[in-house]
């Protein structure tokens, strides 16, 4: 009898499947995808099974027996195996990690693929007809009681813990009073399924176009450019598309980027659609993650809208894919396994034979050269939908401009105009903190992290130096440390100088600073928004935070600060990721029904590229960004890999790479081999870091390179000493 030999994906760094034997108890035919717990090492590992073997190129008595086999069904379907060691090759990331990504926490830790039913409690008809006032001398039953009258569906105990910290005593006691009745959530779905949804606005022309489009193609893989100018109307051309699937009895996955699952988006899916939309985001428990893949797996959740993550999500009835916003660098993983959810979109959507669209005001230059080439359909929306004009856009320079001024007169100016006839202004500033740099003016000396090749940056209100690269914080000292002068003074502007500054200009506004620092506790975000929204503050600062998915109808102008480095990055994507900040936060302007106006503050007013936005559009800027890639070969053009590596010593990783650099020029045929040279931010968090830059005229030959790196790597004698990884179409060049 031959031995049955199991091929299993096991979460390690070395980049293959291990074989085991199976054991007598082992079910027959056992199918790809089961979990299955080896011995590895010292200890035991959950691995997934890639299939089952008649040989191996290790004799059978040296292999290990399995464990046990944790479930004869398979968690992974045949499509997520696919999917996953398709993955594995093409980002060169070992297949058992790839796989331990893929899976929710609990399947990763062997648990069982079966949710424990969720209870909800809710008030009983006897507690439903209770006069209020009858509990007054118990006062937490009577606010509970008043809780669950605003929630007549009931509440889950994660939900009443949010509300009431401790809720169990009230609960209990009204339960025993026979007021609350508690129940599995199960049976309550045919009641908020029931609710009517509310039906949108009628489409315009080009909305119904892009439709029609992408309906005419439901049941084939296509891959459609929603190219949209912010308030065109994407959201409801998604709106409408979810709806026609969801009538087939399909399920549609909606990608957003992090910052975009805001509760305005989902407010308005939940209002417009009648099937279970199940939010898939970091903020989740285990238990919450594990119900929705099954739930997803299962196709009783219809609607899946989630972060990166949400890519992996298992469908057993799909229609459709969405990635919104898909030039958003969220979507991309940035350490680890380190894939691309728009592409793994698109992936899947190939396999699956349906429709994936990708929407965004700024597409991302890759999706763009798709879009001209005719690989991807394209769909375009250039007005703004409900009559809403897009704002005009002005470049002030701000050279003149003292540098202790966070903003320009021409700006102030126009701000006064703005407030004075009622609208609001909001002022973007991406940088946290007072000032980005504490200087000695005696003798130069400046304040710099002691882990990072960066400056410290200056944060007033808690009179704290801190390093936005890893974090490390201290007091700041009265004199200088070198030649102990008192003449410590910053330089530069954050958002917090730039609020004080603003204050003394304008002393009657209220101004709400929307970034990490000001929304760090919990409740200030949702408060600080709910001050913008109703108008009573009048001037909004923000970063980032405040530069996507919010509506403000009352903003009519948006001034913007320090976008300049984007034009002379390290990184050949600066233009690009600026010109797409610059036109999210423009995009703030306007939405209502006054015009808007836009001002960006630069000290390169006459760059060419800022130029074409401003004059032009993000479509001009992008097609001429597109040339200048196509002149200095770089994507979309040709394909990139970066190797990176770091390590505590300071040589460590650049020896590393070299002896990497030397292995891997044996057969380097057609591809490119640049550095190996120090990361332009060389050393961070204490650790210094290099890189080699591969690129390839085509995907072949780099990945023909890259085949053998995981070994080429582990041969050195290097490769110890560093913590080093392979990103492949890396998005950040550092
Ligand atoms: P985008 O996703 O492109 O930013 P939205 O779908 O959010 O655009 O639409 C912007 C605003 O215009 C929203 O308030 C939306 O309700 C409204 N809107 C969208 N389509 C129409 C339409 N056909 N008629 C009237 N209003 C519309
Ligand atoms: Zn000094
Ligand atoms: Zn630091």
């Amino acid at each position: 009898m031959t031995a049955r030999i199991l091929h299993v994906a096991v979460p390690t760094p070395l980049n293959k499947g291990f074989d085991y034997l199976a054991t007598p108890d082992t079910p027959v035919q056992l199918q790809p995808g089961c979990r299955i717990r080896v011995p590895f090492g010292r200890n035991d590992k959950i691995g997934i099974l890639i299939e089952e073997r008649q040989h191996s190129t290790i004799e059978p008595a040296r292999l290990k027996p399995i464990k046990a086999v944790v479930e004869h069904t398979p968690c992974l379907s045949p499509e997520l195996m696919a999917l996953g060691q398709w993955a594995s090759v093409y980002y060169h990331h070992p297949v058992g990690e790839v796989f331990n990504v893929m899976l929710p926490t609990l399947l990763r830790q062997g648990k069982p693929a079966k949710q424990d039913p969720v209870l909800i409690w809710r008030l009983s008809s006897h507690g439903m007809t209770l006069e209020p006032s009858a509990l007054t001398r118990a006062p937490r039953q009577q606010a509970m009681l008043n809780l669950l009258r605003l929630h007549p569906e009931g509440l889950s105990a994660t939900q009443l813990k949010e509300h009431h910290g401790d809720w169990r005593q009230a609960v209990n006691a009204l339960q025993q009073k026979g007021l609350v009745e508690c129940l599995p959530a199960a049976s309550l779905e045919s009641r908020s399924r029931a609710a009517t949804p509310s039906t949108g606005p009628a489409l315009n022309p080009s909305q119904q176009q892009a439709v029609e489009a992408v309906s005419r193609h439901f049941d084939e893989f296509k891959v459609w450019l929603l190219d949209g100018i912010t308030g065109s109307g994407k959201t409801e051309i998604y709106l409408r598309l979810i709806e026609q699937v969801l009538a087939q009895g399909k399920q549609v996955l909606v990608l957003v980027p992090e910052i975009g699952l805001t509760p305005q988006l989902l407010a308005r899916f939940r209002a417009r659609l009648s099937g279970k939309i199940s939010e898939v985001h970091s903020g989740l428990s285990d238990q919450q993650r594990l119900a929705i893949w099954l739930n997803a797996g299962q196709g009783d959740a219809q609607v899946i809208v989630g972060t990166r993550s949400a890519v992996f999500m298992p469908l057993s009835d799909p229609g459709l894919i969405i990635v919104d916003e898909e030039h958003d660098g969220s979507l991309k993983q940035q350490d680890g396994f380190r894939y691309h959810a728009r592409d793994l979109a698109v992936w899947r959507g190939q396999r699956l034979n349906i429709p994936v669209v990708l929407g965004s005001a700024t597409p991302s230059l890759e999706s763009l050269y798709n879009a001209l080439t005719g690989r991807y359909g394209s769909l375009i929306l250039e007005q703004r939908a409900g009559g809403a004009t897009l704002p005009r856009l002005a470049v002030v320079d701000a050279r003149q401009t003292p540098a202790d001024q966070p903003v320009t007169r021409q700006l102030l100016e126009r701000m006064q105009q703005h407030l004075s006839q009622g609208s609001q202004v909001i002022i973007f500033l991406n940088r946290r903190g007072y000032a980005p740099v504490m200087m000695c003016f005696d003798c130069g000396w400046t304040a710099r992290c002691e882990r990072c090749d960066a400056h410290m940056t200056w944060h007033q209100h808690d009179r704290r130096l801190r390093c936005h690269h890893c974090g490390a914080e201290r007091r700041a000292e009265q004199a200088c440390p070198d030649c102990r002068a008192e003449s410590l003074h910053t330089l530069g502007s954050g958002t917090e100088r730039l609020e004080d500054f603003l204050q003394l200009r304008f002393p009657h506004e209220e101004i709400v600073r929307i970034d990490r620092d000001a929304t760090r506790r919990k409740g200030e975000l949702e408060k600080s928004l709910q001050k913008a929204r109703s108008g009573r503050a009048r001037i909004l600062i923000g970063t980032q935070m405040l530069a996507k998915g919010h509506h403000f109808p009352g903003v009519t102008l948006v001034g913007i600060l320090g976008v300049d480095h984007g034009l002379f990055s390290a990184d050949f994507r600066g233009p690009e990721y600026m010109a797409q900040l610059v036109i999210q936060v423009a995009g703030r302007a306007g939405r209502g029904e006054r015009p808007g106006e836009v001002i960006l503050e630069t000290h390169q007013p006459e760059h060419p590229l800022l130029q074409r936005l401003i004059r032009q559009s993000y479509s001009a800027f992008a097609r001429a960004a597109l040339k200048e890639r196509e002149a200095a070969r770089l994507p979309p053009y040709t394909k990139l890999a970066l190797i990176r590596a770091e390590a505590v010593s300071p040589d460590s990783a650049l020896l590393f790479l070299r002896k990497l650099n030397d292995a891997l020029a044996r057969s380097s045929q057609g591809v490119e081999r640049w550095g190996p040279a120090p990361a332009p931010m060389e050393r961070r968090a204490g650790r210094y870091r290099a890189q080699l830059l591969l690129q390839a005229e085509d995907r072949k030959a780099l990945h023909n390179l890259l085949r053998h790196v995981h070994e080429l790597a582990r041969q050195t004698p290097e490769h110890r000493k560093v913590r080093w990884s392979v990103d492949v179409d890396p998005v950040e060049m550092f």
